[in-house]
Formats: C-alpha cells, sequence, structure tokens
C-alpha cells in the first residue's frame, strides 16, 4: 500500500513537470524547483487502514524504508526526465531557429478543412482555418442573424412545387443531411430554384427578435446561374412531424455513410400552412460562408414531438453557429 502510494505520489509530481515542459514559456526551467518535496508521513500514511498494527518502532523503520524508496524512485524518475527536458529544449532551439525560414516560404494562411462548433475549430476560427473560407471572418452579409426591425410590406407568395422524391440520408459529420432527388422547387422574385438537400441545426441558427428556437431546418436551393436560396423552418416543440420521422427512421448507422432509402419523402410535408416570411441577403452558415444567398425564414413555426427533438440532440447537442452582425441590411417581413 504504502509503496502505491510512493509510486502514484512520484507520478503525479512527474506528470506535473511534463506538463510545464510542454508549456512554451520557459527555457530555462528552475530546476531545484521541480524536485518535489517528499510527502510527509501523514499524507504517505493516511489510508491503509487494513494493514495490520505495527510497533511504533517497526513503523518507524517502514516509513523510513518507504522514504528512501521514494527519494530513489524520484531521483531516478528526475534523472530521466531531465534527460527529456533537454533534448526538448534542443529540439526547441531547433524549431526556432528554422521558423523565420518556413514562414517566409509558406502562404499566410493554412489551408486546414477542419471545422466544428467549439474551440480551436469553432465559428471564431473558421475564416482563418483556410483562405477560401475567409469570408466567415470578414464578409459583412453573414448569417445566422437576429432578425429584428424588419420592413413589413407586401411580399409575394413562395411558390413551392414539392412532391414525394426519391431521397438519400447522411451524417457528415456536422448535421444530419437529407439529399433531395431532383423535381422540386421553388418560385420567388422571378427565379426558380431547385430543392438540392435539407438538413439540420440545434438550437435553430436564426433568431426572431431576440427569441430562439429548439431546431431549424434548412432547405437548400439552386437556380440555373447557381444563385442559393434557403429556406429556414423553425421547429418547436409540439405533434410529431411525419417527414421527420421518415428521415430519422433511415437515419445511417455510421458518420459519412450515405442510404438511400427504398421509399419516397415529401419535403412539402414540413412546411407550415402558413406562408408568411421575413427576407433578407446572408450567406451559408458553414464554412466558406458564401454570401450572397436568398434567406426565406418562414415565420410559423412548425412541430416536432420532443422525442424527435431528442433523437438530433443526442447526435448533434450543438451545432448552430452564433448570430452575426445584420450590418443595417435590410429585412423585409410579409404583412
Ligand atoms: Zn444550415
Amino acid at each position: 500500500m504504502r509503496n502505491l502510494i510512493a509510486l502514484s505520489a512520484c507520478s503525479l509530481a512527474l506528470m506535473g513537470t511534463a506538463g510545464a515542459a510542454d508549456a512554451p514559456a520557459p527555457a530555462k526551467p528552475a530546476r531545484p524547483s521541480i524536485v518535489p518535496p517528499l510527502p510527509s508521513r501523514p499524507a504517505l500514511s493516511q489510508p491503509a487502514p487494513a494493514a495490520a498494527p505495527l510497533s511504533e518502532a517497526a513503523q518507524d523503520a517502514a516509513d523510513e524504508q518507504a522514504e528512501a524508496e521514494l527519494a530513489a524512485k524520484i531521483a531516478k524518475r528526475l534523472a530521466i526526465l531531465r534527460a527529456d527536458q533537454d533534448a526538448r529544449a534542443a529540439a526547441a532551439a531547433r524549431h526556432r531557429k528554422a521558423a523565420p525560414a518556413r514562414r517566409a516560404a509558406a502562404p499566410a494562411h493554412a489551408h486546414g478543412t477542419h471545422w466544428s462548433y467549439e474551440g480551436e475549430h469553432g465559428p471564431a476560427h473558421w475564416g482563418k482555418i483556410n483562405p477560401a473560407w475567409a469570408k466567415c471572418g470578414i464578409g459583412k452579409r453573414q448569417s445566422p442573424i437576429d432578425i429584428r426591425d424588419g420592413m413589413k410590406v407586401n411580399l409575394e407568395k413562395v411558390a413551392f412545387e414539392y412532391s414525394p422524391s426519391p431521397f438519400t440520408v447522411v451524417d457528415n459529420g456536422h448535421s444530419v443531411q437529407v439529399g433531395v432527388g431532383p423535381g422540386n422547387y421553388l418560385t420567388v422574385q422571378g427565379r426558380r430554384y431547385e430543392l438540392l438537400q435539407f438538413h439540420f441545426h440545434r438550437p435553430a441558427e436564426e433568431r426572431v427578435n431576440g427569441k430562439g428556437f429548439e431546431m431549424v431546418v434548412h432547405l437548400v436551393h439552386r437556380d440555373v446561374a447557381g444563385k442559393l436560396a434557403v429556406v429556414a423552418l423553425l421547429l418547436e416543440r409540439g405533434q410529431e412531424q411525419q417527414t421527420i420521422a421518415t428521415v430519422w427512421g433511415n437515419l445511417p448507422l455510421e458518420k459519412n455513410i450515405t442510404v438511400a432509402p427504398s421509399v419516397v419523402l415529401d419535403a412539402g410535408q414540413m412546411l407550415p400552412p402558413q406562408r408568411e416570411y421575413y427576407t433578407y441577403m446572408g450567406s451559408l452558415t458553414t464554412p466558406p460562408c458564401s454570401e450572397d444567398v436568398l434567406w426565406i425564414v418562414m415565420k410559423q413555426p412548425v412541430q416536432a414531438s420532443p422525442e424527435q427533438l431528442a433523437v438530433f440532440s443526442r447526435l448533434y447537442p450543438l451545432n448552430a453557429r452564433p448570430v452575426q452582425a445584420a450590418s443595417g441590411r435590410v429585412i423585409k417581413e410579409s404583412n
């Protein structure tokens, strides 16, 4: 027991110094400070309730031996650690020498392809991960936004021509995405866009007058000129939604595996009965954050059951980009 405690104290001390060695700051760690003080006896002998009682002399002898063993172990591990630290310091020095040359030769940006919703690959860093994603950082017409102060006007109705279609489902590592077969269209402002895919975010990326929603469905459309139009359906807790039930029923078991179910799916069943909407010009909400995207956010939320919302939250508890500055953009809304 004593030896075990001594060992774990030892490895804890070593872990501490190894961590310090990984940190970039001090080139010359103050060596004396890394020699851990020998743990005091009470700390060492604290547990061991099961040990048979020893005479005081025997106890002292045992303690002394344990301390001697501990000291020897620490000394040995410190020697290894110092050699390791010296090697690291030498490597760091070589790296520092080589760095300026490398910087001069390399482009100003990395060309990463990995992004996520948290941490060093999170939304605040997307624009720096890849030069093709610069808009994520410096764009002035980015999405999502908090939709407020819309101009109430007589917006034309969006003409949806959706019909039951073959579909695919993939969990692409950022969301569950449903590829929709050809022949589903929407027409607005004299342009006809074809539905390509829809996917989900949790929570909803858009806000409306500051209000958030449980989830959102983004239906991504493209016209013949390549212009994009995205319809956002805000999801709220309520009745089961049939189209989502079909999608969840065909979720692939593994990421990045596309399944093509033998049934058809009608995206139109997801649309709310009332077709008033907000509209503004924005961007894709994932890298590359391309702008010039027409956004159509339906005013009436669509219901999904608590169970359906729970299924997605198990896959993606958080996959929403924070709201971006509206920067004085025109927002229109149906009367
Ligand atoms: Zn989206």
